[in-house]
């Protein structure tokens, strides 16, 4: 429970019912299509449940922010559907103190729905105006624990490496090599693999402790395009 108090309390109830409103559609955002769909890890629930998706996205997608399905979150580029930032943060077994990189950051939500979880958060965007409002949305939400970078991240992001947990949010058509090489031993990487402007299957990688890979493909998916800076030969 809370009270207002008397300077601006119109503008503070408004926004507490707005604020309401958008607590109820997370809520139900999460028991009908997470954790019906079988997403069970508590921390993944509760991060979803917190972080405000519709701040995410553009101004005339708000009202859509908790529905099923991807949105446009413009320069051709998407936010994933609530599903499937669940299913990809729980593939990844996220811990407290676990180091990660994605790549793709786009609206920024999944790098914050992980920030909730982790330990830091390292993402690079290809789109610099992408880059400079995920950067945005995230620092006027709080989360310290996350650096945006914009530029190609089909090289990962040496400096940082190694990695507990690498997150690819767009698809390459097989897994570059320098993400492979920056991921811990122990660690997990999910990415969709496939055909571009196609349907991809959502691989999980694991890297044993002697390096090897146990790779898994979990479903399809469809991801916009991981694109290079260079174009590629
Ligand atoms: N994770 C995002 C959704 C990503 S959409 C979210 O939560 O909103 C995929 C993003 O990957 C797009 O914004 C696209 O511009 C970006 N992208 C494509 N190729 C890239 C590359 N080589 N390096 C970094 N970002 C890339």
């Amino acid at each position: 429970m809370s009270l207002l108090f008397l300077c601006g309390a119109t503008t503070s109830a408004a926004m507490a019912n707005e604020d309401a409103h958008y607590v109820a559609a997370r809520a139900a955002m999460v028991s009908e299509q997470i954790a019906a769909r079988g997403i069970k890890n508590p921390e993944v629930l509760d991060a979803m449940r917190r972080v405000p998706r519709h701040r995410f996205v553009p101004a005339q997608e708000q009202p859509h922010a908790y529905r099923d399905t991807p949105l446009p979150i413009g320069r051709g580029q998407t936010i994933s559907q609530p599903y499937i930032v669940a299913l990809m943060t729980e593939l990844v077994e996220p811990k407290a103190d676990s180091r990660v990189l994605e790549v793709g950051t786009g609206s920024g939500y999944q790098a914050a729905v992980l920030a909730e979880i982790v330990d830091h958060v390292y993402t690079i965007e290809i789109e610099e105006e992408l880059a400079r409002s995920a950067a945005a949305v995230l620092d006027a939400l709080g989360y310290d624990n996350v650096t945006v970078r914009a530029g190609d991240g089909y090289g990962g992001w040496p400096e940082h490496a190694p990695f507990d947990i690498i997150v690819v949010t767009a698809a390459p058509d097989h897994v570059p090599q320098a993400l492979i090489d920056q991921l811990k031993p122990g660690g997990s990487m999910v990415v969709p693999v496939g055909p571009i402007h196609s349907v991809q299957e959502l691989r999980l990688i694991r890297k044993e402790q002697d390096g090897t890979l146990r790779e898994k493909n979990v479903t399809a998916v469809r991801f916009v395009p991981l694109r290079r800076e260079e174009p590629q030969e």
